[in-house]
């Protein structure tokens, strides 16, 4: 890759992060009000105004309006703003972590559906079947990019998974979600089972840690959304969980 073209690649890769990042804010909003995600343009919620192509540029519209709707002044959520800076700078890092490749770009992927399912888990305390899709359908395309290893790919997405279902089944319901299942089937599909096992760990950990702090804190109640924790888990796995199964197995002498 020439030296010259690295800048405006990363330039063009976070213009897409941001462009999806507006499209993720359309589904946190939508999706747990459950209305459609595509038919309907996007409006002011106090004075009706409908938003003008030039209204909806991911970011740019924002700081130009100053957070401001063009025609009533109300103001506008930076969840906005935020959400679609975040996406683009995370596709940035992970390129930048893993390289111009395939791989990077369904790991991007990935990040957006993990971020927005994690946001609508929180409200709702459901993950809606098609992220789960999604992201098997991602694994499946990682799958065959990698062939030779297709074993465990497969095994990845039952092993975990199965033994979710066995304690969805023997707690009926009380211990984990169906949907926690089906995300750690779709991401044992994408991950293989030696770094799904990693990501539940990590989801765990974080889940039981943060969790209690959040109880202390605000009160919360028991009722634990474990989504946001898998996904997290998921992430951090698909990025690093090969250097850190390898450290750790060195730890152990292995
Ligand atoms: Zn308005």
């Amino acid at each position: 890759m020439p030296a010259e073209l690295i800048i405006p690649i990363y330039v063009f890769i976070f213009l897409y992060g941001i462009v999806i990042g507006s499209f993720l804010n359309v589904c946190m909003i939508r999706i747990p009000r459950g209305e459609s995600i595509v038919t309907e343009g996007s409006h002011c919620m106090k004075c009706g105004y409908r938003l003008r192509w030039y209204d909806l540029i991911p970011l740019f519209s924002y700081l130009f309006l100053r957070g401001k709707c063009r025609k009533c002044g109300e103001k506008i959520s930076p969840q906005y703003p935020v959400v679609e800076f975040i996406n683009g700078a995370v596709y940035v890092l992970i390129f930048i972590i893993k390289g111009i490749t395939i791989e990077s770009l369904l790991i991007c992927l990935l990040f957006s559906a993990l971020l927005t399912l994690s946001v609508i888990d929180f409200k709702t305390y459901e993950i809606p079947v098609g992220f789960n899709i999604f992201i098997a359908a991602l694994g499946l395309i990682r799958l065959f990019t990698d062939l030779s290893n297709f074993k465990e790919y497969l095994v990845g997405a039952v092993s975990v998974s199965l033994f979710l279902l066995i304690l969805l089944l023997v707690s009926k319901g009380k211990a984990i979600g169906g949907g926690d299942v089906k995300l750690m089937a779709a991401a044992g599909l994408f991950l293989g089972w030696k770094c799904a096992t990693l990501a539940f760990l990590i989801g765990c950990v974080l889940g039981a840690f943060i969790h209690v702090i959040r109880m202390k804190v605000s009160k919360e109640g028991s009722v634990l959304a474990m989504g946001p924790y898998l996904s997290a888990g998921i992430f951090i796995s698909a990025l690093h969980g090969q250097e850190i199964i390898t450290w750790y197995l060195g730890l152990l002498g292995l």
